[in-house]
């Protein structure tokens, strides 16, 4: 019982720490936006309305460089190693192709 409980026990966080975990929630949450305007839109389409109107392919590269800053700042901090990911990414390649149906032999 003790062990359980101290496995669930609070956490404490800096504000900086949770400033930086907000900030990647924030950029994948405008990621996620983005690829939702490229499936109904398409790549190269944008919004008629701005005045200085970017693609959808433009905004999906600043919004990954934003999500991949605060990848960068939780980096410094020693929050989560590039390491870590690298070898996430091996894995990834690893497990996901199997469910992939149309990605050929890309990669
Ligand atoms: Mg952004």
């Amino acid at each position: 019982m003790h062990e359980r409980h101290d496995a669930y026990k609070a956490h404490t966080m800096s504000d900086a720490s949770r400033e930086r975990v907000a900030l990647l929630m924030e950029e994948a949450a405008e990621v996620i936006v983005i690829c939702g305007k490229i499936l109904r839109h398409g790549w190269d389409s944008h919004n008629p309305l701005d005045t200085h109107p970017e693609t959808n392919r433009e905004l999906l590269a600043r919004e990954v460089a934003d999500f991949n800053f605060a990848l960068e700042l939780m980096d410094k901090a020693e929050e989560l190693h590039p390491g870590d990911v690298a070898g996430a990414l091996v894995d990834a390649r690893a497990n996901k192709r199997q469910w992939l149906h149309f990605q050929g032999d890309v990669l």
